[in-house]
This record gives structure tokens, sequence and C-alpha cells, in this order.
């Protein structure tokens, strides 16, 4: 079995990240990763499912024992990749989604560049911003912090192998599955097919 590929996929809060991954992990072979992070979980997100929750002392117990992948802190919290969230996924063939952000992503270029990024972008802030406050579930002082950050880490768009536009979740979960489809006939994947091609001829 080949082994599967590690995708970073980040988005500033208010793309629409959430709903597209959703529709995306309706298709075989993804495995989300589950993080941890000590931001309080919002109604309707269970523990051990959408986020391992864990309280700034356990998060710092984590780090010190050297069980992240990557860590990051966003908006006053931490937020990390636990190392036993990837390599058994990949060996088991599965293509493993790293939903995080930017100062996270830029880790693991350093860690797997054979990584694959992804960036999803809104159409606009305006329209960013009108999702956050449609979504309920922020004061609007997070919201203005998390409007500001979405600035800053659009900046690092340009950083990421390929950037999606959510306008219309269809067309962003369509474009998701064509850079998935392109990716996958790469050269360097095709070594093993091509090989055998030839040596069979
Ligand atoms: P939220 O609080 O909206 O669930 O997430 C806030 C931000 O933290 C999002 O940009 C999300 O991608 C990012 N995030 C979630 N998990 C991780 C993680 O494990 N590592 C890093 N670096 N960022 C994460």
């Amino acid at each position: 079995m080949s082994k599967g590929r590690l995708i970073v996929f980040s988005a500033p809060s208010g793309c629409g990240k959430g709903t597209m991954l959703a529709e995306i992990l309706k298709d075989e072979g993804f495995y989300l990763s589950v993080s941890a992070t000590t931001r309080l979980p919002r109604e309707g997100e269970t523990d051990g499912v959408n986020y391992y929750f864990l309280t700034k002392e356990e998060f710092e117990q984590k780090i010190s024992e050297n069980r992240f992948f990557e860590y990051a802190c966003y908006c006053g919290n931490y937020y990390g990749t636990l190392l036993s969230e990837v390599d058994d996924k990949l060996e088991e063939g599965k293509n493993v989604i790293l939903e995080i952000e930017v100062q996270g992503a830029m880790k693991i270029r350093q860690l797997r560049p054979d990584a694959l990024f992804v960036f999803v972008i809104p159409p606009s802030v305006r329209e960013l911003e009108r999702r956050l406050r449609k979504r309920g579930t922020e004061t609007d002082e997070v919201i203005a912090k998390r409007v500001a950050a979405a600035v800053e880490e659009l900046k690092y768009a340009p950083k990421y192998d390929y950037i999606i536009v959510n306008d219309a979740l269809e067309d962003a979960v369509s474009d998701f599955r064509a850079v998935i489809k392109a990716e996958s006939l790469r050269t360097e994947y095709a070594a093993e097919i091509l090989d055998e091609v030839i040596n069979n001829a």
C-alpha cells in the first residue's frame, strides 16, 4: 500500500473551511487530524472529535514531553497537532489533512517539504466578516480580533502551493478535488507504474 499524502489546509476563520472539509471528508481516503487546543469548546463541539480540549497546564505538559508535531499560539490560545495524529494514518495510506493556521503551516514547510499546502481565501474581507457575524458564536471583540488575524494570515497565502477562493462552496470543493487529482499524477508518484510499463515493453 502506498503512503498517504500530508495536506496542510489553512484559511482564516470565516472562510467556510469547516463546511468545505465536511464535504471533502465524504470522499474516501482522507483523515482529518484532531488538534489539541486550550480554547474553550463552542456549543456543539465535542472533546476528541472537534479538538482535544486541554488546559494550559496540560498543553504545556505535552509540549515538554515532545508530543507535538507542531503547535502555535493563535488569538491567545494554544493549538497543536499531536504526533500521534499524523504518521500512523499516513502509513495506513490515508491522506492526512492538517487544518492549521499559518505559523504552524510554516513549521511543517520546514519539517515536511513534501507536504501539500492549500490556502483557502474568502472572496473579500467584508464577506469574511459577514460570515463570522452570521455564525453568531463569537463576541464583537473576538470577531474584530479574528478579522485582524485574517488580514495578517492572508499575507501568507503566496507561500502555499495552491490558493482556492471559497465563494461558492461547490466550486471550492471541486477545486480542491482537482488539486488532489493533479497532485496524484505528478511524475514522482508515477515512478513505479512507469517502470512497470517500460520493463514489460
Ligand atoms: P478555531 O478556534 O476557529 O477552531 O481555530 C482557530 C485557528 O487555529 C484556525 O486558523 C485553525 O486552522 C487553527 N488551528 C487549529 N488546529 C491547529 C493546530 O493543531 N495547529 C495550528 N498551528 N493551528 C491550528
